[in-house]
């Protein structure tokens, strides 16, 4: 990695990047071959020179969850590290516990994110150089509609720019990242895509397939999908593939998928993309320079608004004492913030001593959102071999546009490749310590039997072949009181303000988890999946529980995080109600822009992250031939 030197402190750059996640690595590539000079400030660690390292992380884990493979390091010996003793905190799956147990939601001294809402935020994001290295890699374009709401639904608000404005950068995306995919499966609801993909799709699963072949064997009535609000009769619904940045073929010297199913946390064979691979590209081009464990805590306003400089607070140790950081500053022609929906909003409301910066609007910080995940699971009666593949590899897009948006938030459908590893806590572990130990944790040994030899082997071999998990993605309303603020006391290690969430789920997002519940019954009849409730067991005590009444009956519903931050710093063609314009270039200062996924407007169903290279990569261009 090239570090930047003390030689380079008193220069001004063209462009200093705050980040090197997917937005910050994106367009530090494409300045960088344009031959611009940049900084990247990352608040993480830097890329370790053999990515084995985060394997071993790994490996060692006690928890195997999201974060594991990376730093900072979540637990000791002691339990769940105070995040006011770390000095780049980030959120953990594992600190969204029942109030009073393991992990509580509600206690600053295990959560970073200071929640103060109805209900959790239940997403996390990481802090090492290239960003959130833990996504999944689905790879989707949002649907015409998505850019549309308010004119289409009278819903929320219209982007202040439509598909056809992004099209040929979504090209230049799936081409950057490498994304396999079926452009006929994804030619849908509007999408027209007009090119291949880089590569074919990579092959649906046994999973995938029998979704399909059950869903689809004879037409669907319309008093079995009249529940979707389609506005017209919905007879087939097609299991489609997905794209997604993970290499079907080798591609840009990357190796092809290998099917060993361990998207999330991390693909020890880089066959998935993620963005150390841009960042070393731009890093290689010689013009881009980067400082890790350099946390931006400033940005500095000068004459007419124009940004001046950004101060850093540079730590040596991920919870070394704070005397320890050295603070510092860097000045530049331009300067992007790419530092994800929640640190982003964090940084602008701490700068100018805490009065904020970019906010004559009052937005920033507000209409957080995510996609609630709602996730149920059950046995099928036929072997359909799990465990196979990567994570996901299909899911049912074509339900979540239509005239019900005026009514309901949309869902799309994700199948689940990876049994019930996701849902129960880590199978096969889980399901094999019950029938060894005469345990019923996983609700498939009601009598508690304990077995061994070879009684224990069929027994294990005839649960995880069948088993099924699907997901449901659901679109949120952007709300002003789902907001990202800071906290006035609790610091980081760094003593700077932690981020204070406030979060909660409207009745039009919680109609959506009802339509997705319905959808679930529909697959579930078609799956020959019975006896469901007893598997999908979400406690009682599940912050992300509630319950609602459908057709009489009341029913157990759940949400958990997609990782999916949106919306703190929103785009809009009208100052006075956004931040930033459709280049992401703030209202208020004309050489500071704000990107990734906090410029949604809206969040739809589609995974953001080909939206925020597609976006990112115009930004990068518009700075290229009209600012530097
Ligand atoms: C489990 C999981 C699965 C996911 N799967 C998918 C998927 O399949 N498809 C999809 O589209 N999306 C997926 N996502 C979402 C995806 O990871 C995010 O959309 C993406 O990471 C956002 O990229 P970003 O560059 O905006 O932010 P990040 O990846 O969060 O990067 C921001 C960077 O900024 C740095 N930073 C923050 N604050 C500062 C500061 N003050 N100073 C210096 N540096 C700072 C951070 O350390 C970080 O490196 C998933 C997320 C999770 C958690
Ligand atoms: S299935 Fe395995 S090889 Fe393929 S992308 Fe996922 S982790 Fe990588």
């Amino acid at each position: 990695m090239v570090d930047a030197t003390a030689h380079d402190a008193d220069k001004v750059w063209d462009v200093v990047i705050v980040g090197s996640g997917f937005a910050g690595a994106l367009i530090a590539n494409e300045l960088g071959k344009a031959r611009k000079q940049v900084l990247i400030l990352e608040a993480g660690a830097r890329i370790p020179t053999n990515i084995n390292d985060y394997m071993t992380r790994f490996y060692k884990a006690s928890a195997k969850v999201p974060e594991s493979p990376y730093t900072p390091e979540i637990f000791d010996d002691k339990g769940l590290i105070d995040p006011a003793t770390v000095n780049a905190g980030r959120p953990t799956v594992l600190s969204l516990g029942a109030k009073g147990k393991f992990g509580d939601w509600t206690d600053p001294k295990t959560s970073y994110l200071v929640q103060v809402g109805k209900t959790p935020f239940a997403s996390t994001y990481d802090r090492v150089a290239g960003g959130t290295q833990h996504w999944l890699g689905t790879s989707l374009r949002f649907v015409p509609n998505d850019f549309r709401m308010r004119s289409a639904y009278g819903q929320f608000v219209d982007w202040p720019i439509g598909y056809q404005d992004l099209a040929c950068w979504y090209d230049a995306a799936e081409a950057e990242i490498g994304v396999s995919g079926a452009v006929a499966d994804q030619e849908y609801l509007g999408i027209k895509i007009g090119k291949d993909y880089p590569m074919q799709p990579i092959p649906q699963s046994m999973v995938d397939q029998y979704v399909d072949a059950s869903l689809n064997g004879t037409p669907l009535t319309d008093a079995e999908t009249g529940f979707l609000g389609m506005g017209k009769p919905v007879a087939n619904i097609p299991v489609r593939s997905l794209p997604a940045a993970r290499n079907s073929e080798p591609y840009r010297n990357r190796r092809a998928c290998a099917g060993n199913t361990n998207c999330i946390p991390i693909c020890p064979i880089q066959a998935k993309y993620d963005p150390t691979v841009s960042l070393n590209d731009a890093l290689s081009t010689g013009f881009v320079k980067m400082m890790d464990r350099t946390v931006a805590n400033d940005i500095v306003v000068g004459e007419n608004g124009r940004i001046t400089q950004i101060n850093f607070l540079r730590y040596q140790h991920e919870r070394g004492p704070k005397s320890e950081a050295k603070p510092g500053s860097v000045r530049a022609k331009a300067f992007v913030i790419a530092a994800n929906a929640i640190e982003t909003a964090r940084l602008l409301l701490m700068s100018r001593d805490r009065k904020g910066i970019a906010n004559s609007s009052g937005m920033v910080g507000q209409h957080l959102m995510d996609h609630p995940y709602y996730v149920s699971w059950g046995l099928v009666p036929k072997p359909i071999y799990p465990y196979r593949g990567p994570l996901i590899t299909s899911g049912i897009g074509d339900l979540c546009d239509g005239p019900f948006r005026r009514e309901r938030g949309a869902f799309r459908v994700d199948i689940g490749n990876e049994g019930w590893n996701f849902v129960v806590g880590g199978d096969p572990n889980i399901s094999t310590v019950d029938f060894v130990n005469g345990l019923n944790r996983t609700g498939t040994n009601p009598s508690a039997d304990a077995l061994f030899g070879k009684e224990l082997a069929t027994k294990l071999n005839n649960i995880f072949t069948r088993q099924f998990r699907v997901g449901f993605l659901v679109e949120q309303t952007p709300e002003p009181g789902n907001k990202v603020t800071l906290h006035k006391n609790l610091t980081d290690g760094l003593g700077l303000p932690r981020p204070e969430v406030s979060y909660s789920l409207s009745d039009y997002t919680k109609k959506g988890i009802v339509a997705s519940y319905r959808m679930k019954k529909l697959m579930f009849s078609k799956m020959g999946i019975i006896r469901e409730n007893e598997f999908t067991n979400v406690g009682d005590d599940n912050p992300m529980r509630f319950d609602e009444v459908v057709d009489g009956e009341t029913v157990k519903l759940n949400y958990t995080g997609a990782g999916h931050i949106m919306g703190t710093y929103r785009m809009g063609a009208d100052k006075s109600h956004s931040v930033v314009n459709d280049m992401q270039q703030s209202w208020d200062h004309a050489n500071l822009y704000l990107v990734g996924s906090g410029t949604f407007p809206t969040g739809a169903t589609a995974n953001p992250t080909l939206t925020i290279a597609a976006l990112s990569l115009r930004t990068a261009d518009h700075l290229i031939k009209r600012v530097l």
